[in-house]
């Protein structure tokens, strides 16, 4: 539109600008203005905002009250709140707050889904038979070894419900893969993901899971200043195993 106006001007002024040369001749008579038909300004639309980066992943961006016909429930461990620090840089960021900061807006993003979440501690009273349509601890790795980066996610190794934790462990993979784009690392899964504590606390037939979301070294940037994005990944994981399990809402 305004380069329209600015061609319109120019035009005029180069008009009036040879009638400043030529004062003898006749004016030119003044022509009424046909309107201009107004061109579609070539305007950016700006792209819809990606909830993914990949194509497939789950949409959690919409603002869904009902995803299903009831309000599962989800229970999200916020890795060693009210226990202790776990994994501490240099600097003192600890790996508990990290945890609880991505524990936090994955229960936000759950919610605008219809989907209750509990924040539990790491040693918290409710997982002893906890039951509810899954349950997924959230912890982050080491802030001593350079060079290491990735996630990794897995389940009990001796599952009452293999089918359903498996689903859930793999959902997770995929969703938080996509969003996150960091690669997996399953080399670094050690007995205290696959004999997790709170996996003999909750009930057997609860789906549970453990992610490890990154290294607190390298992928710090990511862990400590994207929680968002990191919460994304572990709610569409979720959201994921759901789907699957749940009828949808209508
Ligand atoms: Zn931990």
């Amino acid at each position: 539109m305004f380069s329209v106006t600015l061609f319109v001007l120019f035009v005029v002024s180069l008009v009036m600008g040879v009638n400043l040369y030529n004062l003898n001749a006749k004016p030119a008579p003044v022509v009424a203005q046909e309107p201009t038909p107004t061109p579609m300004p070539d305007v950016q639309i700006a792209p819809p905002v990606q909830a993914a980066p990949t194509v497939g992943a789950v949409d959690i961006a919409s603002l869904t009250t009902n995803r299903y016909t009831f309000n599962p429930l989800v229970g999200i461990v916020s890795g060693h709140k009210g226990y202790d620090p776990g994994a501490v840089c240099p600097d003192g960021l600890t790996e508990a707050e990290v945890n609880y900061a991505i524990a936090l807006e994955v229960t936000n993003l759950l919610a605008r889904q219809g989907v209750q979440g509990d924040v539990l501690d790491e040693f918290d009273d409710r997982l002893t038979d906890y039951q509810a349509d899954a349950l997924v601890s959230i912890h982050a790795d080491s802030c001593t070894i350079p060079g290491a980066s990735g996630f990794k996610v897995a389940r009990v190794t001796d599952s009452a419900i293999p089918e359903d934790e498996d689903l859930l462990v793999s959902c997770l993979y995929d969703q938080y893969g996509a969003y996150t784009g960091l690669p997996q690392h399953p080399a670094s899964i050690t007995d205290n993901m696959t004999d997790y504590h709170a996996f003999r606390e909750i009930n057997r037939g609860t789906p549970g899971a453990i992610i490890e979301t990154g290294f607190l070294l390298d992928d710090r940037q990511m862990l400590q200043n994207k929680p968002k994005i990191v919460a994304r990944g572990i709610a569409a994981g979720i959201l994921c195993f759901l789907d699957q399990r749940l009828a949808p809402a209508e």
